[in-house]
């Protein structure tokens, strides 16, 4: 498991879960600080076009005394806009000069006809002679209120408009007072007020980005070590070392790996160890012995291997009952295993035979060692009887050249023996 690619790994669901309201939060901090930056732009517009719009009307009212009024001469195309006595239609460069000084385009309608305009195309036409859009029309001139717009179309372009409806002696509209800002300005400006809003919101995203993406990835690896563990004790590997960052933090994580290695505790003694004697069993016996004939090649380390059987154990069996039998491999296993320790490894072979291992060690010394294991073995008596116990020894060494079994057959041969030529006794060989 450990090593497989998965499709939904826990590392991506992380970076999902942290990463995607990360993005989220980013894109719609951008977009309602654009929202306020615009709006708040537009209403500052809208003031000054209206500002502008007053002033326009109030120096004409100031130059000019009197109504507005319109005359239509012989030539029907053109008009005459009069205020009191003065002929406003012509006054092109009074019109440039609240253009330039309030940096807008201003536009005398008639009806919804410019009559006069500082707004011109690309090209320098005027826009003198072209319409109102219907909107404007229709809200302005038609019900003669003022009106503000941040998206209309003015001549060849976006803008943000400001009309104001012009009235004559009998407050009937005549036409209007436009004042206009081409919309691309505006939107230069929101952008100009927008991008450090954008460099903030990304560089900060960036930074909690990056220590999300760090700690998922910490997380992660624990987790994954952790899977990797389990793994080789599904695999059968018990001594397995738990990782050290699993126990780093006092979190779930580390009471899991301390559960894993309660459980690996658990298993191995189920799979490894005998209930009966709390002796190693064969299956890790044979484990030892893999491992110790590796070692005796590569690094040339001396084992002697050691079969032994209790006597006529049969007899204690059908004599006294086969639990006390039990209780007699209880303390015959107590004895190997007192007297192997510091010397090498000792397992319950089957039945009433035991495997014993010396390591480091040359065939006599271990002869020496065995024999007061032996010794001490002829102390056991079966409780409340005259029965003594007594064992039968094979041991041999461990040749590097010979396989397992070999020397198994050479120290069960010496077992065979020693029984043959009168129990209670080594044969060494
Ligand atoms: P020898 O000296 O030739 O070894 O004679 P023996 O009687 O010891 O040999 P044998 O193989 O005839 O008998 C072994 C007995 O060990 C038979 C079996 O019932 C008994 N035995 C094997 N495992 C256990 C166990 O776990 N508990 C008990 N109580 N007896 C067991
Ligand atoms: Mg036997
Ligand atoms: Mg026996």
């Amino acid at each position: 498991m450990a090593d497989k690619k998965l499709k939904n790994s826990l590392k991506n669901q992380m970076l999902k879960m942290t990463l995607i309201p990360l993005i989220l939060m980013t894109i719609a901090i951008v977009a309602v600080s654009g929202h306020v930056v615009r709006k708040t732009i537009t209403d500052q517009i809208e003031k000054e076009l209206i500002r502008d719009a007053e002033v326009v009307g109030f120096i004409f009212d100031e130059f000019y005394e009197g109504e507005y009024r319109v005359e239509e001469s012989e030539d029907a195309n053109e008009l005459k806009i009069y205020k009191g006595d003065q002929l406003i239609n012509s006054n092109d460069s009074l019109m440039n000069l609240f253009s330039e000084k309030l940096d807008v385009d201003v536009s005398i309608f008639y009806k919804d006809v410019r009559i006069i305009s500082t707004l011109a195309d690309d090209d320098g036409n005027s826009a003198i002679g072209t319409q109102a859009s219907s909107i404007v029309k229709k809200e302005v001139i038609d019900s003669g209120q003022s009106a503000f717009y941040d998206n209309v179309m003015v001549y060849d372009q976006r803008s943000y408009a400001y009309y104001t409806p012009l009235k004559n002696d009998k407050d009937e509209v005549i036409g209007m007072i436009a004042v206009c800002r081409a919309s691309g300005d505006v939107i230069n400006e929101v952008i100009r007020y927008e991008l450090p809003v954008v460099g903030i919101c990304v560089v900060v995203a960036l930074f909690f980005g990056i220590i999300m993406i760090r700690y998922n990835r910490h997380l992660a690896n624990r987790i994954f070590k952790m899977d990797k563990y389990m793994n080789s004790l599904a695999n059968g590997d018990f001594d397995k070392e738990m990782p050290r960052e699993l126990m780093q933090l006092d979190d779930e994580l580390r009471h899991l790996a301390n559960d894993g290695k309660r459980m690996a505790r658990s298993i191995k003694t189920l799979v490894e160890y005998d209930a009966l004697t709390e002796l190693n069993n064969r299956r890790s016996a044979d484990k030892k012995l893999e491992e110790i004939r590796i070692r005796s090649v590569e690094q040339g380390i001396k084992y002697c291997i050691c079969i032994s059987d209790i006597d006529f154990f049969k007899k204690v069996n059908d004599t006294y009952g086969h639990e006390m039998g039990d209780e007699v491999l209880k303390m015959v296993s107590a004895k190997l295993k007192s007297g192997m320790v510091g010397k090498g490894f000792v397992a319950r072979w089957g039945g009433e035979e035991f495997l014993i291992i010396f390591e480091n060690r040359e065939l006599d010394i271990a002869r020496r060692e065995l024999e007061i294991i032996m010794d001490d073995i002829r102390t056991i008596w079966v409780p409340d009887s005259d029965r003594q116990i007594t064992m039968s020894f094979g041991l041999t060494f461990m040749s590097p050249e010979e396989s397992v079994d070999e020397t198994l057959k050479r120290a069960d041969d010496n077992l065979y023996e020693a029984k043959e030529t009168g129990r209670n006794q080594i044969v060494c060989k």
